[in-house]
């Protein structure tokens, strides 16, 4: 546990300490990746529990995805040990479900009521053809809703009993978002139901990092958080300490053309002097590319762990300066689509490096997982026992019912033990979360994506998507496939609208602030127009065939 009461805050420079000790009432943090949000946001709660009284269950913090949900819970028990257990952290889904939980019939629900998989809505539309208002009776008949419409119809139970928002606006005074950019329309209005005429809002994010425009994100709202929040205050924060100043130089140049933010700053927290250029390098092809990376990946851990470096000096290959050491969990292979992944998961798994690749797909389209949720359903509450060891089992019939020759004709499965059991295990860490919770274990399945289940203390290779990694530091990032066509992604060749560009630049934006020690930039034939405005002394070009290699083979001074 880290130190409580005085000097909470001591752990924060002078305008963390602002945004995190201000009175209440709305407030706006603006600031770019790695100028330490998050960690505010969390020192704030912290220390209105701690030091000012604020009871922690009078504390909602909302975010987008069960993973950050997770790292803020930890981060709040580092801070408070078990009194963070009071405050409520949960993402727009799962608040959603609580809502709704506790107001079922509000919502034309009776209390048991479930989640629709995938496979029940597709049976459902069929069943009402192409009405969508059938659809949605035949749903409320079945005691179901969809995941998408849980955070809507919370909003419209709130709406229609008024005395109802009143409740949940005492229940908790104290509101707190983080990725505030990325808020749709119906999660803004949740928040403002929630929030009293006076608001006091506490939302955190960065314009240029919304990158959800697609599933209706509106950026809108944070631009004018500052007139729908009377006396809103605003922070803005420009330290950042994530990032060795080449890859922040190089970021802030990246943004420039569509920058949201007026008088954008990003200044290095961590100075060194001798930090390494950001590697680039121009593949022959997919799979070529996919060699460079591992082939990097490990000169950089064994390189280190094996052979002696110099620890740190330009072209060194250490990351982590401080302790000399890399390991295969400081490093993550971003990418723009999920297609991209396959040649560097083959590449890395053929050298024999540990990989944990998670998509930003459904969870529930996973190969296996609705499977294991039907049987999960059907063991109903006869299968005792918490959720993690209920998934297990319903593996091990599935697993052996697919691996039995005598299959029922009528039963089309294709799924194979192999795939039962890799799903089992993705779904474990999000099961164990839950506990004996097999509703909220559901939910999570059909609202979560694959991320949410990813194990931050493997230690492997994190593969992921650019989207997926918001909010995430590695200290090691190869971002792959930075070519036109790719990043920016481009369908048949047709040009892109000047706001699709823009998102896509703040999609790279995102994906080089992830880095903290070393960034690598790969591409196959032609760079992407991004990284034509990033100044080339800021790049050391990694030649085809050669590994980036220490300047100076000296044995390491202990
Ligand atoms: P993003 O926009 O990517 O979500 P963020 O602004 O939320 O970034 P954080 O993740 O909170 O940034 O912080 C980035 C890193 O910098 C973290 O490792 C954090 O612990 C560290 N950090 C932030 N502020 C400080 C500080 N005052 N002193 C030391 N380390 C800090
Ligand atoms: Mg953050």
């Amino acid at each position: 546990m880290e130190e409580v009461g005085t000097g909470l805050l001591d752990r924060l420079d002078a305008m963390q300490r602002v945004a995190a000790s201000a009175p209440g009432g709305p407030l706006l943090v603006v600031a770019g990746p790695g100028t330490g949000k998050t960690r505010t946001l969390t020192h704030r709660i912290a220390y209105l529990c701690a030091e000012l009284g604020v009871s922690p269950d009078q504390c909602l913090a909302i975010t987008f995805t069960r993973r950050a949900a997770g790292e803020l819970g930890e981060r709040l028990a580092g801070l408070l040990g078990e009194v963070a257990e009071g405050v409520t952290v949960a993402t727009f889904h799962a608040l959603g479900l609580t809502i709704l939980r506790e107001q079922p019939a509000a919502a034309g629900l009776s209390g048991g009521f479930r989640v629709a998989d995938e496979p029940e809505q597709a049976a459902l539309r069929a069943e009402a053809g192409e009405d969508d208002e059938a659809y949605r009776k035949l749903l409320r008949a079945q005691n179901l809703v969809e995941v998408d419409e849980l955070v809507g119809t919370a909003l419209a139970v709130l709406r229609g009993e008024p005395a109802l928002a009143e409740s949940y606006r005492r229940r908790w005074p104290w509101l707190f978002v983080d990725e505030y950019q990325d808020v749709d329309a119906d999660q803004y209005a949740l928040l403002r139901e929630l929030s009293p005429a006076d608001g006091n809002l506490y939302a955190i994010g960065d314009p240029d990092q919304s990158i959800y425009s697609f599933r209706g994100a509106e950026v809108e709202f944070f631009l004018r958080f500052a007139e729908d929040f009377t006396d809103a205050r605003v922070v803005r924060l420009s330290r950042n300490y994530r990032s060795a100043p080449p890859i922040i130089a190089a970021a802030v140049q990246a943004i420039a053309p569509t920058t949201l933010v007026r008088e954008r700053r990003l200044e290095p927290a961590r100075l060194l002097p001798d930090a390494p250029l950001l590697g680039r390098y121009q593949a022959g092809s997919a799979a070529d590319e996919a060699q460079f990376v591992a082939r990097t990946v490990d000169a950089l851990v064994g390189g280190v762990s094996h052979r002696s470096l110099d620890a740190g000096g330009r072209g060194g290959l250490s990351a982590r300066s401080a302790t000399g050491e890399v390991s295969f969990a400081d490093i993550a292979v971003l990418y723009r689509t999920d297609a991209q992944a396959g040649p560097v998961l083959d590449a890395l798994q053929r050298a024999g490096i540990p990989v944990q690749k998670r998509s930003h797909n459904r969870l529930a389209s996973r190969t296996g997982v609705a499977e294991v949720a039907r049987e999960l359903r059907l063991a109903g509450p006869a299968a005792a026992g918490d959720v993690a060891t209920r998934v297990k089992r319903a593996g091990q019939t599935l697993a052996e019912r697919y691996d039995a020759p005598t299959l029922d004709p009528a039963d089309t499965v294709t799924v194979t033990p192999r795939e039962v059991w890799a799903a089992v295990e993705v779904l474990t860490p999000l099961a164990q979360e839950c506990g004996d919770d097999l509703p909220q274990f559901l939910t999570a399945l059909a609202a979560g994506s694959e991320v949410d289940a990813l194990d931050p203390r493997a230690e492997a290779v994190t593969l992921l998507t650019v989207h997926a990694a918001k909010g995430l530091e590695f200290p090691v990032v190869f971002l792959i496939g930075v070519e036109d066509g790719v990043l920016p992604l481009t369908f048949g060749g047709a040009p892109l609208p000047e706001s699709a560009v823009a998102e896509e630049r703040r999609l790279f934006f995102v994906g080089l602030t992830r880095a903290q020690d070393r960034l690598f930039v790969s591409y196959r034939q032609r760079p992407s127009r991004f990284l034509g405005v990033i100044d080339t002394a800021l790049f050391e070009s990694l030649g085809p065939a050669s590994p980036p290699r220490p300047r100076h083979q000296q044995p390491r001074l202990l």
